[in-house]
């Protein structure tokens, strides 16, 4: 018997049965993955009880009736319950369901609070559970807890029921596996943990050498702890090691990954002294940051190897990304290579296209008569061109006139043809992962070398298991010159008239403001946010549903809707207010943003097309509409989008009513600006599957008990560790279950890859 025998095998029929109609355990693991919610400790003395004390107990049903009510109508029920030489009465207002169950003989798990009534204690509707259909009057113990709600983990126990609990003097209590007692789920697994430790024959995941470098124990001797500590100490000892394995399966495939990179061979993209980027540096207006100069450097001598780049840089909102991007580009391009910047939004794709061209002057003229020599061409690819323009710049890709080739992310999967294509670049895009990758190498007969710029930072333990497989390079200070952001939550009516009177000084001031809501406001009865798949935030981070609470049922800000409104507001007339959205004709959208670019119109209402990379320093305010329907990212990103040029920028993030969570994060937003901080605080109130996604996490999206905001250190121990076992070892001969579990998890993310196309 191991870990992937089937559950029927290892438990008796009538415990197979019941669990298998409660839930879909299939195997030995699924069962043993059950981890325990809580413990509780061994207690008695239903004999010195005071008022409100709550108690959990076992205990036998002694006697249980049901009566008429006097004043009402219905049936109420009282039984008494004895543990140890005391005894307690239950009450319940409602016998229905409860006289089938709370019947004399029968041993349950009781908890409560205590009430007194007519000089006995008594509890009114308690919780149960029951154990046994009946077992004997011996079978006594009581638990109480000494303090603290229903739930919270700290019960003193005295008393005994040693043919249930033996001398352990904590338990278990598992989560509700629908009307399973903890009691029979901590039986069977028992059952199954009993029989694998006798057959000696599940094989270790972590190398025994490893495990007794970092004192972890052993799996099955984890899952004992787990699951049958006999201390209070004990289950922390087993997860230790569960969180370790788990961050070490993923670390050794990431470990796997960078070492078939290094075997992979890509041409070389030498510099070119004398070429489009030295002229292109000559003619820069700004001096690059310190931080740019260095990441520049990293890229260049990454280029200039045989085997394909794999760098990602994260860099704060505004730090100058495009830039070092742009080198990198034109780098490849003096080496006779050509490079594709993917962008994620039609928008952004055309605002690249655009400011590149434009940055380069007459050196994006390549080839034509009045380009500068070295010259080279920019070509523009999105799904809405025009057929014309769509084939022209098809040609100039596939001709390798275009040096540089400027779209959406899907230009990777579309029947682009490149010359020679060298250098892929993807902006403001967290989820670029090995398939992409290995798309693209399809594409361009050997791998080009990637570049991928995330939006927003990222915390070091996401970026270790995320990109566990990447080189990353950091920009972490802004360009000087840089003018400070400040950030208000608006939640209250009177607050709310005076943003429009503070958007109106700005406008009157000559500079341009963002208004953004969550719709778009036709038909589109769900929010932008997660109704525009072609405008989804590069993160993906739009608050967890269900969180809403009563904000749901308030009808969301449109964009139309603000768009109307703002008309009306006397403060902004003869204000030039105009509306960008992703459900607008592709021309549209670009002939608006270039009329904001250019100054010439006011304010823009909009959805989150706006949300990353697009650049306009004149802009000075934005306002968020519903600012609660944003994640933290998001908002950071949007704010991003003012003060980059020489007015302080302002943010203003409007809320009313929102819940509790997502006042949190506003104030976290407003309190700082510092991109590292927020997504720290982003990873710990979110679950690690929202944050990671399932598509490009290498599996981490499956974690169940590893947390990227809390075991960093883990995660640094795994990751070493797999480095030293894959150098040593690269075909994981001498550690076949390790081996089994990686190839599980890479089939784990090919399927969902798969599912997600
Ligand atoms: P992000 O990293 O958010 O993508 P961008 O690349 O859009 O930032 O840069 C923001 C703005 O800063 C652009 O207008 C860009 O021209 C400008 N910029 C970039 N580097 C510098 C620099 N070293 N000095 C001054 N301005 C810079
Ligand atoms: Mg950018």
């Amino acid at each position: 018997m191991d870990l992937s025998t089937p559950l029927a095998r290892a438990l008796p029929e009538a415990a197979y049965k019941q669990l298998r109609k409660a839930e879909a355990f299939e195997t030995v693991a699924d069962l043993l993955w059950l981890l325990p919610r809580r413990y509780l400790d061994r207690h008695s003395d239903l004999g010195a009880l005071e008022k409100d004390a709550y108690v959990v107990f076992i205990g036998t049903v002694v006697s249980a009736s049901t009566r008429p009510m006097r004043n009402r109508r219905g049936t109420m029920l009282n039984a008494t319950v004895r543990s140890g030489e005391h005894t307690l009465a239950l009450t319940f207002f409602r016998a229905y369901g409860h006289d089938k169950k709370l019947v004399a003989g029968r041993v349950g798990l009781f908890s409560g609070t205590v009430s007194r009534y007519r000089d006995t204690w008594q509890l009114a509707h308690p919780h149960y559970e029951i154990l046994r259909d009946g077992g004997g009057d011996d079978l006594l113990v009581g638990i109480r807890a000494r303090s603290g709600p229903e739930g919270s983990d700290h019960f003193e126990v005295r008393d005994e029921l040693d043919h249930l609990v033996g001398d352990r003097a904590v338990f278990p209590v598992y989560r509700e596996v629908q009307g399973i007692p903890s009691w029979t789920l901590n039986d069977c697994i028992r059952l199954v943990l009993d029989q694998l430790e006798a057959d000696g024959s599940v094989a270790e995941v972590v190398p025994p050498g490893v495990a007794r470098e970092r004192r972890l124990p052993g799996f099955l001797e984890a899952m004992r702890l787990l699951h049958l500590p006999a201390t209070r100490d004990e289950p922390h000892r087993g997860l230790r090691r569960l969180r370790y394995e788990e961050a070490f399966v993923v670390q050794v495939v990431l470990a796997l990954r960078r070492r078939e990179q290094a075997q992979t061979a890509a041409v070389p993209r030498d510099p070119r002294p004398g070429g489009v980027l030295e002229a292109f540096d000559a003619r820069l207006p700004f001096e690059l940051t310190p931080g740019q100069h260095r990441v520049g450097d990293d890229i260049a001598a990454d280029l200039a190897l045989p085997r394909p780049m794999n760098r990602l840089l994260q860099g704060e909102v505004g730090s100058g990304k495009t830039v070092v991007a742009l080198r990198a580009m034109l780098a490849v391009v003096d080496a006779g290579g050509q490079a594709a910047l993917l962008a994620p939004t039609e928008v952004l794709a055309a605002q690249h296209h655009r400011s590149i061209t434009a940055m380069l002057g007459d050196l994006a003229e390549g080839g034509l008569l009045g380009g500068a020599d070295q010259g080279t061409r920019v070509a523009l690819l999105t799904g809405g061109l025009p057929a014309a323009a769509r084939k022209e710049a098809l040609l100039q890709a596939a001709s390798g006139e275009a040096g540089i080739v400027v779209g959406t992310h899907a230009l990777i999967q579309d029947r682009v043809q490149f010359a020679d294509l060298g250098l892929v670049v993807v902006d403001e895009q967290h989820r670029f992962g090995v398939e992409q990758r290995d798309a693209l190498r399809v594409k361009a007969g050997q791998p080009p070398h990637v570049l991928v710029m995330t939006a927003t930072p990222i915390p070091r333990t996401v970026a270790m298991t995320v990109f566990g497989d990447m080189e990353t390079s950091v920009l972490d200070e802004l360009p000087r010159g840089r003018s400070p952001i400040t950030t208000h939550v608006v939640d209250n009516p009177r607050w709310y008239e005076r943003a429009w009177e503070r958007v109106a000084e700005e406008v009157r001031q000559g500079r341009q403001v963002y208004v953004v809501a969550p719709r778009i406001g036709e038909s589109d009865a769900r929010g932008a946010a997660a109704g525009e798949g072609f405008e989804q935030a590069a993160y993906d981070d739009a608050p967890p549903v269900g969180e809403e609470g009563e904000a749901a049922r308030r009808p969301l800000r449109s964009v139309l809707d603000i768009h109307a409104e703002l008309l009306d507001t006397p403060a902004l007339t003869g204000a030039r207010i105009e509306i960008l959205h992703g459900r607008m004709p592709s021309e549209e959208k670009e002939a608006v943003m270039a009329a904001f670019g250019a100054g010439d119109i006011d304010v823009l209402c909009s959805t989150t097309v706006v949300e990353v990379g697009v650049d306009v320093p004149n802009a000075s305010v934005m306002v968020v509409l519903d600012a609660d329907r944003f994640g933290v990212s998001q908002l950071h990103q949007l704010r991003g989008r003012v003060g980059r040029g020489g007015a302080p920028g302002l943010c203003l993030l409007v809320a009313q009513d929102a819940p509790e969570p997502a006042r949190e994060r506003l104030a976290a937003v407003a309190a700082t600006t510092d991109g590292f901080e927020l997504s720290r605080f982003d990873l710990d109130q979110r679950k690690e599957g929202d944050v990671l996604g399932a598509r490009q996490s290498g599996g981490a999206s499956q974690l169940r008990v590893l947390r990227l905001a809390r075991d960093e250190e883990t995660i640094l121990q795994a990751r070493a560790d797999a480095a030293d076992l894959v150098e040593s070892d690269p075909t994981l001969a001498g550690v076949p279950a390790l081996a089994a579990a990686v190839r599980e998890r890479i089939d784990e993310r090919q399927a969902a890859f798969l599912e997600k196309g």
